[in-house]
């Protein structure tokens, strides 16, 4: 089922998120909602708090960008990825600059500074336990997943100038006011879907 997906401005994307304890049926139908609003929005990455939930769970595909992949010369692990109770154990001194979206800010890319690998521990939606080491864009997708579940967005990473240049647009954001091609939930107005025409 695709869910809305949460606009800036609703207070679950800076809550923090819940461990989860167990697998159980509800889950496998949470991530597979997760997944398939990722895909209908066209996303490669989405957190829980982004469909309004607090768990610690976030899913990844990035299977869009697979000629960086190919450039990089790296492997890309089977798609899509589901990451539960994840930890950041390690991240590289080295870090890089990349332009980063997020489908709860919309219409915004700015390029966001961040560690250029680093060492995740987690649970698959088997839950059974990983850890890895993940570089170039899935390290930087994963890195801004993993944000989301302790209640951080990319605009949190921009210069204070940045942002003040931003701030129009988006407070326009939090009123629902955007040209998203998905349904999105906004802080007053509740689910609205994406004008036709
Ligand atoms: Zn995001």
């Amino acid at each position: 089922m695709i869910l809305p997906v949460y606009l800036l401005g609703n207070n679950v994307l800076r809550e923090q998120t819940q461990d989860l304890d167990g697998n159980s049926d509800e889950i496998q139908r949470l991530i597979d909602d997760m997944i398939e609003t990722m895909h209908a929005a066209q996303g490669i990455g989405l957190a829980a708090p982004q469909i309004g939930r607090n768990e610690r769970i976030f899913v990844v595909d990035v299977s869009p960008m697979e000629n960086e992949f190919q450039e990089a010369d790296i492997s890309m692990p089977p798609q899509p990825m589901v990451f539960i109770n994840a930890q950041i154990v390690d991240e590289s001194e080295d870090e890089s600059e990349y332009e980063e979206g997020c489908l709860s800010i919309p219409d915004i890319h700015e390029v966001v500074v961040r560690p250029e690998s680093l060492t995740m521990r987690y649970l698959d939606r088997d839950f059974q336990p990983h850890e890895h080491t993940f570089d170039g864009v899935l390290a930087r997708v994963i890195q801004h997943e993993y944000d989301h579940v302790e209640g951080v967005l990319f605009i949190d990473h921009l210069t204070a100038f940045k942002r003040r240049l931003l701030k129009r647009r988006l407070e326009e954001i939090k009123d629902g006011q955007t040209a998203a091609e998905y349904i999105v939930h906004a802080r007053d107005k509740g689910p609205i879907h994406p004008t036709s025409d």
